[in-house]
């Protein structure tokens, strides 16, 4: 983001030395900045609120992950979507980001046995479905699941929340 501001402020100084930079050009451009920064501004008061350094590839990454609504990525897709928007990062870099976006509470994590490991930009207690087979995550949305007979938890600890991924497949063809 500063590499940006840096960038339109020595084409600026450029215009004025030469003083041949066309206006109208110049006006559009800088109020097209302006959207793109302040977008950057509340992403970059996000991960500053959560404790962490907003360097410029946690703004990247940060802007990939929570532009787009609610979302369940693995670490793979994520770099994927990165490179894609010219983003130069390596899955291992992603793979921390995520993790250190999880510890600051800004993701939460989706630990699927056999599985990928899915980063959940919801945040909210909710309950997931799996689709088997197309290794996909959809949110169960707004139902009420209930768990009965929990077991009590040993001394001292207490249960934080509780996960449930119910596991779907497409129904079999019946014979008869
Ligand atoms: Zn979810």
């Amino acid at each position: 983001m500063l590499k940006r501001c840096d960038a339109a402020s020595s084409d600026a100084d450029t215009g004025k030395r030469t003083g041949k930079r066309p206006r109208k050009a110049a006006r559009k451009r800088s109020d097209l900045m302006e959207t793109e920064r302040s977008q950057d501004d509340e992403l970059e008061i996000r991960v500053r609120e959560a404790g962490l350094r907003p360097t410029r590839q946690r703004i990247a990454l940060a802007e990939l992950l929570f532009a787009k609504g609610d979302r369940h990525l693995s670490a793979e897709e994520l770099h994927e979507e990165a490179l894609g928007a010219g983003v130069a990062v390596s899955l291992a870099t992603v793979y921390n980001t995520l993790h250190q976006f999880t510890e600051a509470g800004l993701l939460r994590i989706l630990a699927l046995e056999g599985s990928r490991t899915y980063f959940d930009t919801n945040t909210s207690d909710h309950h997931h479905f799996f689709i088997e087979g197309e290794n996909r995550v959809v949110d169960i949305e707004a139902a009420p699941v209930s768990v009965h007979n929990l077991p009590e938890p040993p001394e001292g600890m207490e249960i934080v929340n509780v996960d449930i991924i119910v596991r779907l497949r497409p129904k079999k063809a019946r014979h008869g």
